[in-house]
C-alpha cells in the first residue's frame, strides 16, 4: 500500500479510486478511521464497516463535481460511499433527487441502485478524521486526489458546487494549480455565492463555482439549511453546466 507520492498519474478515475482506497499516508487518519470500523456505533454492530478512505461518488464524466468536507465516522466511512448512511447525506441525495440529479433521494448502502446523473461528489480529505476536523497538514497531504480527479474530471467539468468554508477554502488553491485562475483577493464563501473562473490554460473551460452551506446536522437541524436551499443551488449549478434540471 502506498500512500500519496509522486508516481505516475492514473490514467482514469477508476484507476485513480482503487489507488486512493489503499492510501495510508496520514497516520493519525489511518488510526482512526480503522478504530471506529472496529468499535462501531451499537445501530451498526452487526455491519462490517468500510473503515478505508472513500473515494468520489458519481460518473467519470461529470460536469458537476461537489466538493464537501471529508466522510463521516459512521456515515461514509461505514459504508464506503460519499455521504452515504448518515443524516447529512439525507438532505444532500434529497436535494439532488428534487433538482433531477439522482435516481432516488435516499443513500444507504453501496449496492441501493443510487446514481447520479453528470454529477460526482468528492472532498478535500477522503478519510473519516475526528470530530470532523482534519488538521491543515491532512488536508494538504490529502490534496493530491483532489488535483488528479479535477484533472481528470476536466474535459467535461463544468460546474462546481461547494459546501461549506473548509471544502471552499480548500479548493480555491487546488483549483489555481489545476489550471484555473483564481482571482485576487479570492472570493469568499457565502451560501449562494457564484463565481466564474476563467482558464488559464488551453486545456481548461470556464469552470462557475458556487458556495452552499454544509448539509451538517448544525446546519439543517438549526434550520440555517434546508433542502430546498440546497436544491436552489444545485438546480443553478446543474443549470450553469448544461445539465438538465427538474423544476421545484
Ligand atoms: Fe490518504 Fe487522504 Fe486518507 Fe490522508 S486523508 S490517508 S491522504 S486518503
Amino acid at each position: 500500500m502506498r500512500g500519496p507520492l509522486p508516481g505516475p498519474e492514473p490514467d482514469n478515475l477508476e484507476q485513480m479510486d482503487a489507488e486512493l482506497v489503499e492510501c495510508r499516508a496520514c497516520p493519525r487518519l489511518v488510526a482512526w478511521r480503522e478504530q471506529v470500523a472496529r468499535e462501531k456505533r451499537a445501530a451498526f454492530r452487526d455491519e462490517e464497516y468500510w473503515g478505508r478512505p472513500v473515494p468520489g461518488f458519481g460518473p467519470p464524466d461529470a460536469s458537476l463535481l461537489i466538493v464537501g468536507l471529508a466522510p463521516a465516522a459512521h456515515g461514509g466511512n461505514r459504508t464506503g460511499r460519499m455521504f452515504t448512511g448518515d443524516r447529512s447525506g439525507d438532505v444532500l441525495y434529497g436535494a439532488l433527487y428534487e433538482a433531477g440529479l439522482a435516481s432516488q433521494p435516499v443513500a444507504t448502502h453501496r449496492g441501493d441502485g443510487l446514481e447520479l446523473f453528470g454529477t460526482r461528489i468528492t472532498s478535500p480529505v477522503h478519510c473519516a478524521p475526528p470530530a470532523n476536523k482534519p488538521t491543515v497538514l491532512e488536508r494538504d497531504t490529502c490534496r493530491r486526489w483532489l488535483e488528479q480527479e479535477l484533472d481528470l474530471l476536466s474535459p467535461t467539468l463544468r460546474s462546481v458546487v461547494v459546501l461549506g468554508g473548509f471544502g471552499w477554502q480548500s479548493l480555491l488553491p487546488v483549483l489555481a494549480s489545476a489550471g484555473w485562475t483564481v482571482p485576487t483577493p479570492r472570493p469568499k464563501f457565502a451560501h449562494g455565492a457564484h463565481v466564474v473562473l476563467e482558464p488559464a490554460s488551453d486545456a481548461r473551460q470556464p469552470l462557475h463555482l458556487f458556495g452552499c452551506y454544509h448539509v451538517s446536522q448544525q446546519n439543517t437541524f438549526t434550520g440555517r439549511l434546508t433542502q430546498d436551499m440546497v436544491a436552489t443551488v444545485l438546480r443553478d449549478a446543474a443549470r450553469a453546466a448544461g445539465l438538465p434540471v427538474k423544476s421545484p
